[in-house]
């Protein structure tokens, strides 16, 4: 059987590995310069940062066993269970969050390792030469790509956030003990995570998402929201020191959940965090399960 996987992200690689084990000959084709798609880390002065998927939570025994082999590896680290929730600060606690010393790419390109993957290949149109093609995207992405109409009524169906990401490099840490805040009813700023604490380096550095509400606002022009985010996150938690910001547009962040594990018509899937919770683990179940049908 050959399968070409459009998509790099989590859910392609997921599926991609999981056939190519089985023995299918398996292309996976990516427009990004490197795997990982939102499950993303880019480097800032020397330094990675994850950028999209903040850490992961693993409570799919399936997706619980990937986590103890990158752990056993030492690529994935159980980080942290408590975040503070404002407004007022207080801790709650929650499921053990996991994340990964060399930045939450890092796992992305330990599923790639040995996969034929092409990157900076951007597709157009549904690839013709293969028994299958597995679109593994959001699905407004698929939807350029002319899919049938069973894709394309999947994907038409998903709604989907932006986040502004904003990563603040600080002179040194004034902030103390924080992993991370959940920031409810604020108009700019949804949640804070320390990156020197997640990837346990103890860098000076913030990460900030923003709401969907300043997103939308400033997606033609990310870069004006930098100082918006550094304002909210310097008040928030009684910052003086003026960060060096840089900042991220994700137009297509986070899916409202649809139905079902995958959508597919005739040879073309279509897969990815939007068919069930949209995270990390939703991404990678999605992608197994094209697989295990393929296989079926
Ligand atoms: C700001 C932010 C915070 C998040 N926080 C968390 C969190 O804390 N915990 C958690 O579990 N999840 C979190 N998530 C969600 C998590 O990142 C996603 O659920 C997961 O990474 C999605 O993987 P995917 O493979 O489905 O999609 P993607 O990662 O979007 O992968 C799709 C891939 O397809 C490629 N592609 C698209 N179109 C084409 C084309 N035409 N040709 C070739 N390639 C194409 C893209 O470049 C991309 O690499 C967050 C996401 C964001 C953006």
């Amino acid at each position: 059987m050959d399968v070409v996987v459009v998509g790099a992200g989590i859910a392609g690689l997921a599926c991609a590995r999981a056939l190519t084990d089985a023995g299918a000959r398996v292309r996976v084709v990516e427009r990004g310069r490197v795997v990982g798609g939102r499950l993303a880390s880019k480097r800032y002065g020397g330094r990675y940062a994850d950028i999209g998927a903040a850490y992961c939570v693993a409570d799919d025994p399936g997706f619980a066993g990937q986590v103890s082999s990158w752990q056993s590896r030492g690529l994935a680290r159980p980080w942290t269970d408590t975040f503070r929730v404002y407004p007022g600060g207080r801790l709650t606690t929650g499921p053990v969050r996991w994340a990964a010393s060399g930045g939450l790419r890092s796992l992305a390109v330990d599923l790639a390792a040995g996969l034929d993957v092409r990157l900076a290949t951007p597709v157009d149109s549904v690839p013709e030469d293969a028994d299958a093609v597995v679109l593994a995207m959001p699905g407004p992405q698929a939807l350029r790509l002319s899919p049938p109409p069973g894709i394309a009524a999947a994907a038409s169906a998903q709604t989907w956030r932006p986040v502004i990401a904003a990563v603040l490099r600080y002179p040194s840490r004034e902030w103390g003990e924080l992993t991370g805040a959940f920031i409810n009813e604020h108009p700019t700023l949804a949640t804070v995570f320390d990156d020197g604490d997640r990837r346990g380096d103890s860098a000076p550095v913030l990460v900030a998402h923003s709401t969907t509400a300043l997103a939308a606002r400033h997606l033609d022009d990310p870069e004006s929201a930098a100082p918006i985010l550094a304002s909210a996150v310097g008040e928030l938690l009684g910052l003086r020191a003026q960060p060096e910001v840089e900042v991220h547009r994700w137009t297509y962040a986070q899916p409202e959940p649809t139905d079902g594990p995958y959508a597919v018509d005739g040879r073309v899937w279509l897969c990815g965090d939007a068919f069930g919770r949209p995270r990390v683990q939703t991404a990678w179940l999605s992608g197994r399960a094209v697989a295990e049908a393929l296989l079926g």
